[in-house]
């Protein structure tokens, strides 16, 4: 039966039922929502219930079940190689979420795990993951469980202090649903042997809509600069400063709220900068800002293209501290690099979506996702997104059409063939 993997008929041959996953879906909705929405939020009963369920989906394919050290769950069918290719989602929900978010990944995965079990031995392994925590919904950091496979998760003293809404302690949570946070970070042996990570996911945001595109390939999770920005002028009354003689904080904070525009468009390929925030002192009505503290976000999925968004930023802001006669500092708040995907497997996306969908297109992520933290630990990863309508998620309206789910089940199965070809 292997060399089906080498035909390019098996969808011929064999039943991927893409109206099942949207049926599943759906029952999964019954199962887990309420009238506000989803409540599969991670380390709670009505999570530990959509697991048992997915358990039960997944049993008939022989697929075996496993928790990992992070909470992780496993489903492995072996293979002709012990080398595994990955296919990953998670069954956690934000409180009064979707019908989609982070499930939609885990059952087109089932169904492709249906259709490679049905074929007989594939070549390589295949293991779907649900991760444990994507959405860190109840205790405020999220990737729980990519990042302890991952071994990124560094953060285990903080982990230990942080508490949910009710003062329920992170770690004793995490024992209720059987996992030790000194434990955690043992799930990295889940991840030796991956040859490859696939992840479907909704896009969360309005591109592939604007585009009338149903499906699309992520190249990679931006990369991000945060930075408070602090401008020093000086306090002087409204009414007896002359216009001249101002050194107002407020200008330097304004001319860079506008100029990091065109910063962004002289950088171009996707960069995007935002002025998410200006506070001012004294802040009244009758005097001349003395401090502007200003925010300021920058992405880009290049790591020289966000290096030089930076740098563009800071000679702008040295500009106007000179022209307005005031001074200005900047302070790093948080940064990460850009986490590019697979080209082997970002060139396999595109083939698949185009066969399933006629036309694909290539996008950034701005979200992170396990995907992210999978490609951190140095394996070869993929995103598919799916076009989300009028780009919500994180809320009960968040919705995609049937019909696009239903290729975005197909668009997975069709990837998942030719990575077990390419890197069997
Ligand atoms: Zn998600």
């Amino acid at each position: 039966m292997g060399g089906l993997y080498r035909g390019a008929s098996y969808s011929q041959c064999v039943a991927l039922d893409p109206s099942r996953t949207v049926a599943e879906l759906k029952e999964l909705r019954e199962l887990t929502a309420d009238e506000n929405g989803a409540q599969r939020v991670a380390w709670t009963e009505t999570w530990e219930q959509a697991r048992a369920w997915l358990r039960e989906k997944v049993a008939p394919t022989g697929a075996t079940h496993e928790i990992d050290e992070a909470g992780n769950q496993w489903f492995t069918l072996p293979g002709a190689s012990e080398r595994a290719l990955l296919i990953g989602g998670h069954m956690d929900s934000v409180p009064n979420g979707g019908w989609l978010d982070g499930c939609l990944d885990v059952l087109a995965g089932v169904e492709v795990l249906r259709r490679v079990a049905e074929e007989g031995t594939p070549p390589l392994t295949v293991r779907l993951v649900d991760w444990a925590d994507e959405e860190g919904a109840r205790f405020g950091r999220s990737l729980f469980g990519s990042s302890a496979a991952s071994g990124s998760m560094a953060d285990q003293d903080e982990i230990r202090r942080r508490t949910d809404a009710n003062g329920v302690r992170w770690p004793d949570a995490l024992a209720e649903h059987g996992v030790d946070l000194d434990r955690a970070l043992g799930a990295g042996r889940r991840l030796e042997g991956a040859a490859a990570y696939l992840e479907l996911h909704i896009e969360q945001g309005p591109v592939l809509e604007s585009l009338d595109l149903p499906l699309g390939v992520v190249l990679g999770t931006f990369g991000v600069e945060r930075h408070l920005v602090t401008w020093h002028g000086q306090a002087a009354h409204s009414g007896s400063t002359p216009m001249e003689q101002r050194r107002d904080a407020l200008a330097g904070a304004a001319k860079l709220a506008l100029e990091i525009r065109q910063i962004a468009a002289e950088v171009g390929d996707g960069a995007v900068c935002t002025s998410g925030g200006v506070v001012c002192k004294p802040g009244i009505v009758t005097s001349v800002v003395e401090t502007a503290e200003q925010l300021l976000d920058q992405r880009h999925l290049d790591a020289a293209k966000l290096a030089r968004l930076l740098e563009l930023a800071r000679e702008a802001s040295e500009r106007f501290a000179r022209e307005e006669r005031i001074e200005v500092e900047w302070e790093p708040l948080w940064r990460i690099d850009p986490i590019p995907f697979d080209e082997t497997l970002i060139a396999l996306a595109d083939e698949a979506i185009r066969e399933v969908a006629g036309a694909s297109h290539r996008l950034p992520s701005g979200p992170l996702h396990d995907a992210a933290e999978v490609a951190r630990a140095g394996i070869p990863t993929v995103m598919l997104f799916v076009q989300s309508l009028r780009g919500l998620s994180h809320t009960k309206v968040e919705d995609t059409k049937e019909e696009h789910v239903e290729f975005s089940v197909q668009a997975l199965d069709r990837l998942t063939t030719k990575a077990l070809e390419a890197f069997a």
